[in-house]
């Protein structure tokens, strides 16, 4: 492989992936504050142990601020410059999530050391898996009651069918936490030396027998410490960066976010194995990022970020190039050149006009809503980039404004979350209302929370007996029209006035598409 430029080359576009709770607001935050982005940690409320209400996780992390209005975190350390994307990790997620993980290098599996592997910790670990994504592994919460390390380190393995790898080693756990033994490094972390904003780099050691740790650790711990790192190093093979680099393999960390414990080495490894920006899938086969033409897409939209304003920003990831501020860029769908005079770069909670950006680096176009996801942008010749996901919306409910004077308001709405890629919207041929389609049931409630707080729209949703939509499309124009036409009480049309089937039931879709042979039911418009 040819050598990236050096800009290039200490970008680190990355995601945290964890359950809800695990510590990735904490690690976060503790991130940030390495890079210099924050000022103070635990600027930032603490949020209760306890679940939130549903409807509370919005204004709640609307008031901590950094994690739904930073989508995009960058900061620098040691060198390098990181993009820190984020992943909404409320219990529900919506693709968005899923579509940000399209977008970075790497990934940091957040777990909690109590409780190893969760729902959410697995699903976004799959699609990171399908697109090979590496990932560093953070045990978390090693201050508290954990499970044994060989545990943990087993349950990877095995759940995610991964290769493990301990980069450190916990020496104790829960009120007996005393540190970690650095094993990438070969240093000796202590907790009691972490406290404070600047946490002790460590002590460099020769190994696990250097005297040091007996004389900064007590008998029995040292002595298990030696035990256990023996044990772990007979039975993990040895870290290999080609394995972790192809998503084989993880590298463990133990730590403990709330204490700024362990984060330093995380960063450290995120420098030394994470890659830097990868090369991207396109129609026509991967693009480097050190080729010379200037390419991107957007991966993501968010409407209103602004209350002042209700344009919306489509964030898009540099995939080759150099981008430059003003730079002219051709919107591939449209075929149209846009002039691109306030890109939007994102640190930690400021907005910034970026004057450049290289391959890895997100930049936010504000724009009216002629950007949207999977498009394309290229100072070249035309690209489409591949794998952007669209999902099948499996839940589908009616949407309506409380104040039946606001419908046409609510349509409006509506259709900018369906381009936004929020949810997918439907407007029945027949009938007066829409039907709003989801993957996650809590996204009804996320939706009708932004509609009233961002379009000042009450609205509620209603069950319907829909059971599915599914995309129309045929060779034969003529022979779509027909079925169309033959049904048009099963059919809307989607927010691009694509046609759709609503199927009432399962039976209803098998019918039509068996009777149908020339009409193709897809479960997803392809972004792309
Ligand atoms: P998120 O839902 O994954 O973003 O989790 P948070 O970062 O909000 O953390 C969830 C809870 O765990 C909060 O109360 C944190 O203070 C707490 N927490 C996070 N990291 C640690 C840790 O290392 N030790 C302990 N004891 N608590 C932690």
């Amino acid at each position: 492989m040819p050598e990236l430029p050096a800009p290039i080359a200490r970008r680190r576009t990355f995601a945290i992936i964890s359950h809800p709770d695990a510590g990735k607001t904490t690690l976060t935050e503790k991130l940030l504050l390495f890079g210099g982005a924050i000022q103070m940690a635990g600027a930032v409320k603490a949020r209760g142990e306890q679940r939130r209400a549903h409807s509370d996780w919005m204004k709640v992390e609307r008031e901590r601020g950094i994690s739904v209005a930073s989508s995009v975190m960058t900061f620098d350390y040691e060198g390098c410059t990181f993009n820190l994307l984020d992943t909404p990790g409320h219990e529900d997620f919506s693709e968005d999530t899923y579509r940000t993980l399209t977008a970075v290098d790497s990934a940091v599996m957040v777990l909690d050391a109590a409780r190893g592997i969760e729902a959410q910790t697995l699903k976004l670990f799959e699609v990171c898996r399908l697109r090979d994504i590496p990932i560093i592994t953070f045990v978390n919460k090693m201050d508290r009651e954990a499970r044994d390390p060989f545990e943990t380190l087993d349950e990877v393995e095995q759940t995610l069918a991964l290769e493990v790898t301990p980069a450190s080693w916990p020496i104790g756990m829960g009120k007996g936490f005393l540190g970690c033994y650095d094993l990438f490094d070969d240093r000796l972390i202590l907790l009691a030396r972490s406290k404070g904003e600047v946490p002790d780099a460590g002590d460099p050691c020769q190994g696990l027998d250097d005297p040091k740790l007996d004389e900064q650790l007590p008998g029995h711990a040292v002595e298990s410490l030696r035990e256990q790192v023996e044990m772990a190093r007979g039975l993990c093979p040895e870290f290999d960066l080609e394995a972790y680099r192809g998503g084989h393999m993880t590298p463990v960390f133990f730590g403990s976010a709330l204490n700024n414990f362990g984060v330093r080495e995380v960063l450290k490894g995120l420098i030394s194995v994470a890659p830097p920006p990868r090369p991207q899938p396109t129609a026509a086969g991967p693009i480097e990022p050190q080729e010379k033409t200037t390419t991107g897409f957007v991966f993501k939209i968010q409407a209103n970020m602004d209350p002042k304003h209700r344009d919306r920003i489509a964030f898009m990831r540099l995939a080759s190039g150099h981008f430059k501020r003003g730079m002219k860029m051709k919107h591939v769908r449209s075929g149209k050149t846009l002039t691109i005079h306030t890109p939007v770069q994102f640190m930690a909670q400021d907005r910034e006009v970026a004057e450049e950006a290289w391959p890895g680096d997100i930049i936010g176009i504000p724009n009216h809503g002629n950007l949207r996801i999977g498009d394309a942008l290229t100072d070249g010749a035309d690209i489409t980039f591949t794998g952007i996901p669209s999902f099948a919306p499996e839940m589908l409910q009616k949407a309506r404004p409380d104040d039946p004077m606001k419908a046409k308001h609510l349509g409006r709405a509506l259709q900018q979350i369906a381009e936004e890629g929020a949810a997918r919207v439907f407007k029945p041929r027949i009938g007066a209302d829409w039907v709003v389609g989801v993957v996650g049931a809590l996204q009804f409630e996320v939706l009708a929370d932004r509609i009233r707080t961002e379009y000042g729209i009450p609205v509620h949703f209603e069950p319907t007996t829909l059971y599915t939509a599914r995309w129309l499309e045929a060779d034969d124009h003529l022979k779509l029209k027909r079925f169309i036409d033959a049904n048009s009480t099963a059919i809307a049309d989607d927010h691009d006035n694509a046609p759709v089937f609503m199927a009432r039931n399962a039976w209803h879709l098998d019918r039509a598409s068996d009777d149908n042979p020339d009409i193709r039911f897809l479960k997803t418009k392809e972004q792309v």
